[in-house]
């Protein structure tokens, strides 16, 4: 049996394969480049990151988002030591960090998406307005103001994150996570579209909110259906 690790002791990353963290690494470059194309990021304000064992691979701080490779990307420990890559980490590595001690993330992703930080310039809610938004937990949080990189700010999105897989964060952005990257990435795909079509009900007036039995309605329906995941038609015999 191996002895008790102390917290400040470096974490053994025997748990961590080579091939899972290249893996990790080539994968946050990839949606970091699919982020830049989206329109969802401004320039370099954005990051993402993924767990592998325990360590995680996260974008480097400051770094093009368009032009990241896998040799860019970041690997820290669960205390945010730097293991691999020559990079400094991501400004809300704290953030990460944070989302993925508290809950059952596999990846976690961040923008100043410009409908979700439109909404949460003004808002302290985003509405549960279409039913796909329970996909994330229904009626979105925005998390208390705090400056980015903070240890506050990042306190502040982990206790909004409270049964969500995302929150707005106010006067800044949004976060989403997922079990893997590709999910997280949709829940912010998804987060934005929500955004986006609250701000066009506004000027038509208060949009209606789905009721308490709407909610549960979909919820049986989706555990039915399993919503999301594609299905086989089974083959007719010829
Ligand atoms: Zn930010």
């Amino acid at each position: 049996m191996a002895p008790p690790r102390r917290r400040d002791q470096k974490p053994a990353s025997r748990g961590t394969r080579s091939s899972e963290l290249a893996a990790a690494r080539k994968a946050v470059a990839e949606v970091s480049r699919r982020l830049a194309s989206s329109g969802m990021v401004p320039a370099t304000a954005g990051n993402v990151s993924v767990r592998a064992g325990d360590l995680v691979a996260i974008t480097p701080t400051g770094a093009s988002l368009a032009e990241l490779t896998a040799k860019q990307v970041s690997v820290v420990d669960f205390e945010g030591r730097l293991v691999a890559g020559d990079l400094e980490p991501s400004s809300e590595l704290g953030l990460h960090l944070g989302i993925y001690r508290e809950y059952a993330a596999g990846a976690v992703v961040h923008t100043h998406a410009p409908a979700c930080t439109a909404v949460a310039s003004v808002r302290d809610e985003l509405p549960c307005i279409h039913y796909s938004m329970l996909g994330f937990g229904g009626a979105v949080p925005v998390a208390p103001y705090a400056t980015y990189g903070s240890a506050e700010l990042a306190a502040n999105v982990v206790a909004a994150l409270a049964g969500r897989s995302a929150t707005l964060m106010a006067s800044h952005g949004a976060v989403t996570f997922g079990p893997t990257l590709a999910k997280a990435y949709e829940a912010m795909e998804l987060l934005e579209w929500a955004s986006d079509l609250y701000l066009r009900t506004l000027p038509l007036g208060e949009p209606r909110v789905l009721t308490a039995e709407q909610t549960e309605a979909v919820v049986l329906t989706s555990r039915q259906r399993q919503y999301g995941t594609t299905k086989r038609v089974p083959k007719r015999r010829a």
